[in-house]
């Protein structure tokens, strides 16, 4: 599989766009979450895909892996573009509890009333999306992948995921709190991107810093505050934006 690198920054970040990324087997390409301005980045990392530049349009599933808004802000517009612009419904992977809360209470309030002209219309997000729960560390398909699922140590309900195609396994902490159950949950994965951030529900840089080395030469850091970027981490990577790679 294809790993394309859309945003490396923390939720606070004025240089990077939020952390997203995309993994692409045989055509399929798979979102992983959706920050502010996400048709800016696409635009701007220009990813090739077929004939034309990686858009909205191109997504064949998109999974949200929690409810802070530097992760999810940018999933009404999508949603809108796919309704209005590309007229198909986004397919939206996620974990039960952000399925219960996603359109109650971060979609509904914008998007829950449309005006044709004439009528005030009531909105689901039926009307947009449709919604496939992913029940925690249960396999599941997803186009030519698999997906897994497990709650990381976060403010609210999150998941770390490892997608699987063929031989190939991507390995993704999410945000977390520095969780040595979580690395080596994480372990057997050929590529793997971990979360580094201040705060108590992120994982400081020393605590990946003191790991095995094995574990760390296939590891790549986002998530990433903008004193970090640019700079070089002796014994860590760090990835960086329209950086592409084959897991
Ligand atoms: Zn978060």
């Amino acid at each position: 599989m294809e790993f394309l690198c859309g945003g490396v920054g923390d939720a606070f970040s004025t240089k990077s766009w939020g952390t997203h990324f995309f993994v692409r087997e045989k055509g399929f390409v798979l979102a992983v979450d959706c920050p502010d301005s996400y048709r800016r980045a696409l635009e701007k990392n220009a990813f090739v895909h077929g004939d034309h530049i990686l858009d909205v349009g191109d997504i064949d599933v998109m999974l949200i892996t929690h409810l802070h808004g530097d992760h999810v802000n940018g999933l009404e517009m999508v949603l809108a573009y796919r309704k209005f612009v590309t007229e198909k419904k986004l397919e939206i992977f996620t974990t039960p509890e952000v399925a219960e809360l996603l359109w109650t209470k971060r979609l509904e309030v914008s998007l829950g009333t449309l005006y044709d002209g004439e009528l005030y219309q009531k909105m689901s997000l039926d009307d947009f999306a449709n919604l496939t729960i992913i029940d925690w560390e249960t396999p599941i398909q997803c186009g030519p992948f698999e997906i897994q699922t497990r709650q990381t140590i976060h403010h609210i309900p999150t998941s770390a995921l490892k997608i699987s195609a063929g031989n190939s396994k991507l390995g993704y902490s999410c945000d977390s709190a520095f969780d040595p159950s979580l690395i080596d949950w994480l372990r057997d994965s050929d590529m793997i991107l971990h979360e580094t951030s201040f705060g108590a529900a992120h994982t400081p840089l020393f605590s990946l810093l003191e790991l095995d080395e094995d574990i760390r030469e296939k590891m790549w850091l986002v998530h990433l505050p903008d004193s970090l970027l640019n700079e070089e981490v002796e014994g860590l990577n760090l990835a960086f934006e329209g950086f592409r790679r084959d897991v």
